[in-house]
């Protein structure tokens, strides 16, 4: 018996959306359908899921008046989902409540707060978040923000982390909420090492080795953050996971996630409708990675840092494309059954299924205040 720990997806866009964790959610684009859709409570019991973190995720286009505001909601819309699920799921914030659900049947749903910018620059409305149940919080996502610079932001602003984000760092230890580096720029996630007392974890990235991506980490990086005693969760997101449909669907997905940003101004346009289809079929006829590949490069974290140091941070909801054979969260034991094949024994997957990340949010818990 192990606990299986996805700890990232973004399922509270599909919230906002008005879906209803529940009863499974149909997948299609049809008028009033969501687009893409991976997670739901009965979708996770099928696929043997104990846990998961729900992003309170926060665009950096946002003012910041949107961003807190679009941040609270989110975490009113996680705490209807569960309480209208109480048979289902239990909202969670400590993996001694993770463990007790999963014994009584429930499905633990942790928060995580991805992108800082709703907390501004004031550390109270910092402490409000993880009094509300918020228990990491990614430094920031696609853009600089007060805290530190991005992977992928044109222009570093801070060259690392800024001087309010040593603060929030240091902050973030005392109160015992985990610092994820997912997102931020190589440059910052040397410094969060450096000023960080607890040991951190990437929630959602792959291997740089494997996959060329400034969203993925160096081996050096991996070796550090492992030394630190933190844990890095590999992401399912094809682009992620293999360079060559990186290459293949790149732009394939801008053009897709524009023609859906633009049907979702107006749902009932049958033309924007049907563009958004055969921008969705185009990408759809790229050959994607198998499922395989997620376990490629938990191989190869495992060679370079032992079994203690790496997990699954799905990314689902957040991903317009899943690997080959890995569809939604139904199917997430297809990736225990790869790693028996492979040779790891059930002591290790135990370890990687979710024991890693539990390990380190005990610890950066237990060395709070
Ligand atoms: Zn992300």
């Amino acid at each position: 018996m192990f606990f299986l720990l996805d700890s990232h997806c973004d399922a509270p866009i599909m919230l906002a959306k008005g879906a209803d964790f529940g009863h499974r959610i149909s997948i299609g684009c049809q008028p009033g359908q969501f687009p893409v859709s991976h997670v739901d409570f009965p979708r996770m019991k099928k696929g043997g899921v104990n846990g998961s973190f729900f992003a309170i995720y926060t665009s950096n286009r946002l003012t910041p008046d949107e961003a807190t505001r679009r941040a609270l909601q989110l975490v009113a819309l996680v705490y209807d989902t569960v309480e209208r699920n109480p048979d289902k799921a239990a909202l969670t914030l400590t993996p001694a409540q993770a463990r007790r659900n999963a014994k009584n049947g429930l499905i633990s749903i942790f928060m995580g707060m991805e992108n800082g910018a709703p907390i501004r620059k004031d550390l109270s409305l910092l402490r409000m978040f993880h009094r509300m149940g918020v228990t990491y919080m990614t430094l920031t996502h696609a853009r600089s923000n007060e805290i530190c610079d991005s992977c992928t932001s044109p222009e570093p602003r801070w060259n690392g982390v800024s001087p309010f984000g040593r603060e929030v760092i240091a902050e973030m230890n005392r109160l015992g909420m985990l610092i994820d580096v997912s997102h931020i720029s190589d440059a910052s996630f040397w410094d969060v090492l450096k000023y960080s007392q607890a040991p951190v974890v990437a929630t959602h990235s792959c291997c740089r080795a494997l996959c060329n991506h400034p969203r993925n980490m160096t081996d050096e990086m991996i070796v550090a953050l492992a030394e630190k005693g933190g844990v890095i969760q590999i992401n399912f997101y094809p682009s992620f996971l293999d360079a060559a449909y990186a290459a293949r669907a790149s732009e394939l997905i801008d053009a897709q996630e524009e023609a859906q940003d633009v049907w979702l101004e107006d749902p009932s346009d049958p033309v924007r409708q049907r563009r958004m289809e055969e921008a969705i079929a185009a990408l759809q006829a790229v050959p994607r990675p198998s499922y395989k590949r997620i376990v490629d490069h938990i191989d190869h974290v495992v060679k370079l840092v032992g079994v203690k140091h790496v997990g699954i941070g799905s990314d689902f909801d957040g991903i317009e494309v899943c690997p080959d054979g890995l569809d939604d969260i139904s199917r997430m034991q297809k990736i225990i059954i790869e790693l028996r094949k492979r040779g790891y024994t059930e002591y290790e997957i135990r370890h990687i299924a979710g024991g890693n990340f539990l390990r380190v949010m005990e610890m950066a818990q237990r060395q709070a205040e």
